[in-house]
C-alpha cells in the first residue's frame, strides 16, 4: 500500500479542488491539513515524509471535498484572523472580513489621537455576530467598555466563546434588538461611540454572491433589504437616542453606497463632520 504522507495529501487535496473565484486551492488544503493535525503550515513544509494516520486521512478528503462545493475553510476549522487575533466561528455567524478592520483602525486612531484617550469611553456594537469589531476595540483600546448586541443566539453564543478566549472582561455581549429596546425607550444609556457592519446586502442580489456566501453564510447578517439600506435608516433613528455631544458613529458600507448612507446620516441631522474611508482595495468601505 502507498504510504499516506503528508505531501501525497496535500498533492492529492490539489487535485481535487477545483480553482473558483472563492478559493485558492494549495492555502486551502494545507489550512484543512494543519487543522487535523493541529501543527502549523511551516510544519507541513519540514515535514512532508510525515505518514498520516488513515483516520485522519479521510477525514481530509471528506474536507477537501466539502471544501471544492463551496462549503467555507472557516467553518469548517472554526478558525478566522482578525486584527491579528484568532476569532472561532462557526456557521450561522457571518465570518471576519479583512475588509472590517479598516473601521476598527478608524476608531483606534480617532481614540488615540484625540482627547478620548484620556477617559474610558462606552462603545456599542450592534449586530456583532462573531464579536470581531467589539472585541477587537475592547481589545487594543484598553480605556473601552465595549457593549456589543445581536439579534441571533448563535452570535451571542459565539461572541462569548471569543471573549472568554481573548480573556476580556471589559466586553458586555448581549441578546438585544437595539431598535425595539431604544424605541421602547427602555435603554437611558449614552455611548461615545457607535459601530456596525450591519447587513447591507439588496436582497435580489444575495443569491448572486459567491457561492460560499450565498448558500452558507446566515441571510441574517447579509440582508440590507430591498436596497441594502434598511439598517442605517435605523441605525440612525436608534442613534438619535443614545449619542451625547460628542459621539462618533462608524458603519461599514458596500462599496457602492457611499453617497445614499451619507445621505441617510445627512438627513438624520445630528453630524456635523463625516468622514469615508477606502478598504485595500479601493472601494468606499466605512462612513464615520
Ligand atoms: N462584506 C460582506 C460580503 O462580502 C457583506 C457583509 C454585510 O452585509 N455586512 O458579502
Amino acid at each position: 500500500m502507498v504510504k499516506c504522507t503528508i505531501e501525497k495529501l496535500l498533492k492529492d487535496g490539489l487535485n481535487m479542488i477545483e480553482k473558483r473565484d472563492y478559493n485558492n486551492p494549495f492555502l486551502d488544503v494545507q489550512l484543512i491539513l494543519s487543522h487535523l493535525i493541529n501543527k502549523d503550515r511551516i510544519y507541513l513544509h519540514m515535514n512532508k515524509d510525515e505518514e498520516v494516520k488513515s483516520d485522519v486521512s479521510k477525514k481530509y478528503y471528506d474536507m477537501v471535498e466539502r471544501r471544492n462545493i463551496g462549503y467555507p475553510l472557516q467553518y469548517m476549522i472554526n478558525s478566522q484572523e482578525f486584527m491579528g487575533l484568532d476569532f472561532f466561528v462557526q456557521e450561522g455567524v457571518l465570518i471576519p472580513r479583512s475588509d472590517t478592520e479598516i473601521l476598527v483602525e478608524k476608531i483606534i486612531n480617532l481614540v488615540n489621537n484625540t482627547e478620548l484617550r484620556n477617559k474610558t469611553i462606552n462603545i456599542l456594537d450592534i449586530g456583532t455576530g462573531s464579536g470581531a469589531i467589539a472585541l477587537s476595540l475592547g481589545y487594543f483600546l484598553k480605556n473601552s467598555l465595549v457593549t456589543a448586541i445581536d439579534i441571533s443566539d448563535i452570535a451571542i453564543e459565539t461572541a462569548k466563546i471569543n471573549a472568554d478566549k481573548l480573556g476580556l472582561s471589559n466586553v458586555l455581549i448581549k441578546k438585544s434588538d437595539v431598535f425595539g429596546d431604544v424605541k421602547n425607550a427602555k435603554s437611558n444609556e449614552k455611548y461615545d461611540i457607535v459601530v456596525s457592519n450591519p447587513p447591507y446586502i439588496e436582497k435580489s442580489v444575495i443569491e448572486n454572491l459567491q457561492t460560499e456566501v450565498s448558500k452558507y453564510e446566515p441571510k441574517l447578517a447579509l440582508d440590507g433589504g430591498v436596497d441594502g439600506l434598511d439598517y442605517y435608516r435605523r441605525i440612525v433613528e436608534v442613534y438619535g437616542f443614545i449619542h451625547s455631544d460628542k459621539s462618533i458613529l462608524s458603519v461599514e458600507i458596500g462599496y457602492n453606497q457611499k453617497k445614499e448612507v451619507l445621505k441617510i446620516f445627512e438627513d438624520a441631522g445630528i453630524f456635523s463632520f463625516i468622514e469615508s474611508d477606502k478598504d485595500l482595495s479601493g472601494n468606499d468601505r466605512v462612513v464615520t
